[in-house]
């Protein structure tokens, strides 16, 4: 049987480690991360998502600055206070909840962001330097589901890693990763052929597809480390739950570890959105004091 990789633990363990950073900086060196929050609209998830995220700023000591913005507003209006925000010495880093209403352009205004207070790590840029291998701020789920397998496999060179899913939030940012530590990646997708032969070459399995329970325990190599980013709501035995991409209870039998859901990667997403605020904090101070 597998190990159940708690990613809740792994989660409080770093926002533990944050937060004693956090006040050494502030003691030692006058600084105080700070993050704004930018919400659009009254979308209940995303209401749930950025509280979750500004109850663990207010944990770790990190300053949160939240901007609730009416569904109707404008580009125009979301661009002017993305570029006071930018021009804000004091905000360290600015996220910006997605999705946003459809009269605004998600990619325009992720990209008006400043790339080093991207603290999600969506913007072009971004991408670009973790494209070249010159990271500088990591998409969190990826960054977190990195950190768990580090924790597990420590050095991967070599290993097979497969990531299902090619998404710019997920896939595409967890292929560079591995690529980065080594691994000899494939990334699948929708068009994927023959994807169960595909997955039993995986000594490294990250699933972010979105289907729940999607990959069955006989699709996963024995001994195989999985990663499983799906967070999926579904309705059972009356039951709202939340499930992930692979199925759990026939995979556990045949990996040597993987991650439950909820409880593995979502906890890790949100520590290393903490983390990257903090990375971002320290880069600004020390950009200003040379
Ligand atoms: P997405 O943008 O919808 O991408 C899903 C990917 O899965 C696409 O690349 C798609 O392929 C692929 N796919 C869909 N059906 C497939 C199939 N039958 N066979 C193989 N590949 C298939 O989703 P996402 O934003 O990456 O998110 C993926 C999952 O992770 C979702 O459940 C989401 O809720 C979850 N998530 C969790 C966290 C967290 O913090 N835990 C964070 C972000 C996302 P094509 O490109 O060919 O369409």
């Amino acid at each position: 049987m597998g190990i159940r990789i708690d990613g809740k633990a792994y989660a409080d363990q770093l926002c533990d480690n944050l937060q004693t950073e956090v006040a050494q900086l502030r003691e030692q060196q006058g600084l105080q991360p700070c993050i704004a929050v930018v919400l659009v609209g009254e979308d209940p998830a995303s209401q749930v998502y950025v509280r979750n995220k500004i109850k663990r700023c207010e944990q770790l000591g990190i300053e949160s600055r939240e901007h609730r913005l009416a569904t109707d507003i404008t580009q125009q209006q979301l661009m002017a206070l993305l570029a006071e925000l930018n021009s804000d010495s004091s905000v360290h880093g600015i996220l910006v909840q997605l999705p946003l209403p459809p009269q605004l352009d998600e990619k325009d205004v992720i990209n008006a962001i400043l790339p080093e207070k991207d603290v999600d790590g969506f913007s072009i840029l971004n991408a670009g330097y973790l494209a070249v291998g010159q990271n500088q701020v990591v998409p969190c789920t990826p960054l977190g589901c990195k950190m768990l397998l580090e924790s597990q496999l420590g050095d991967m060179s070599g290993l097979n890693a497969v990531v299902v899913g090619r998404s710019n939030i997920v896939g595409k940012p967890m292929a560079q990763l591995l690529l980065q530590a080594n691994c000899t990646v494939t990334i699948a997708h929708s068009r994927t052929r023959n994807l169960a032969e595909v997955c039993q070459q995986a000594d490294v399995l990250v699933a972010a597809v979105g289907r729940p329970r999607f990959i069955p325990g006989e699709w996963l190599k024995p001994g195989a480390t999985v990663i499983d980013v799906g967070m999926n709501r579904i309705e059972e035995n009356g039951k709202n739950r939340l499930v992930g991409d692979v199925d759990y209870d026939s995979a556990i039998d045949v990996v040597s570890a993987i991650t439950p859901v909820p409880g593995g990667v979502g906890p890790m997403t949100i520590a290393c959105l903490m983390y990257n605020t903090v990375e971002a904090a320290k880069a600004a101070h020390a950009a200003a004091t040379g």
